[in-house]
């Protein structure tokens, strides 16, 4: 027999949805791009953001359009990072780093639209190469400044929606020690910065595979530290998935 609405629906979930209502008619959802009202991004600055094409990118990397010669990870480059090679094995990302996906990144991030970690993660996971096969997720803390001033994780936000979506479960694995912001310092600062970013959560289980999430890969010196702390404690295979990247 069909169930009422009177007898499914709670005095809790009543007040909820009145409340809500109460917000939208008050402060109505607007585009955190374009500014117009219905929702926190509107369908039209979501179709003109600058997706980046998995099938001209290059696959060890991510970069545009790296497919046949990556000028981003090839051996001169690399020198010049102090690297000899990718620590991790491969990477791809939604978005390339422009004013409306930052603008997307930083409404999610800096301006309370938490809501848009829905489209961010939406965003990430149709990126995701289809022959990645790994065992979790991890995410790039926020430092402990970030996380008092926003109140919230955001890469572990997201990270539970694409754990929810994937059923891959998303595990925190990285220890954040105090360190300087990575926005303030030059390209050889960060990577002197990052080099001693990470250490993993005492008591953790190391997975043979992970995939790191991170909203923006910059110079790549965030991103580079974790998966050598991953490869260092014993990971195999280790991916790395972004919103954007510059
Ligand atoms: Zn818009
Ligand atoms: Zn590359």
């Amino acid at each position: 027999m069909k169930k009422s609405i009177a007898h499914t629906t709670t005095p809790a979930v009543l007040i909820s949805a009145l409340s809500g209502a109460l917000l939208e008619s008050l402060w109505p959802k607007r585009c955190i791009i374009c500014g117009e009202e219905g929702s926190v991004l509107c369908e039209c600055c979501e179709h003109h953001l600058d997706f980046l094409d998995r099938w001209s990118a290059c696959p060890r990397c991510g970069s545009a359009y790296g497919l046949r010669w990556c000028t981003e990870c090839n051996s001169y480059t690399l020198h010049k990072r102090n690297l000899t090679e990718l620590p991790y094995d491969a990477a791809a990302s939604a978005l390339r780093f422009s004013s409306t996906s930052g603008a997307l990144i930083r409404g999610y991030k800096d301006k309370g639209e938490q809501e848009l970690s829905d489209y961010i993660a939406r965003f990430m996971y149709q990126c995701m190469h289809p022959e990645w096969h790994f065992d979790a997720f991890t995410y790039i803390p926020a430092s402990k400044n970030a996380l008092k001033r926003r109140g919230f994780d955001h890469m572990q936000r997201i990270g539970k929606t694409l754990e929810h979506t994937s059923s891959i479960p998303l595990l925190s694995l990285f220890e954040r020690p105090k360190h300087a912001d990575q926005r303030t310092l030059s390209q050889t600062e960060r990577s002197l910065n990052a080099a001693c970013a990470f250490t993993l959560h005492d008591h953790c289980t190391v997975p043979r595979s992970v995939c790191i999430l991170d909203d923006v890969i910059t110079t790549g010196a965030t991103i580079a530290a974790a998966a050598q702390c991953l490869k260092q404690a014993g990971v195999g295979t280790v991916y790395v998935l972004t919103c954007a990247r510059v």
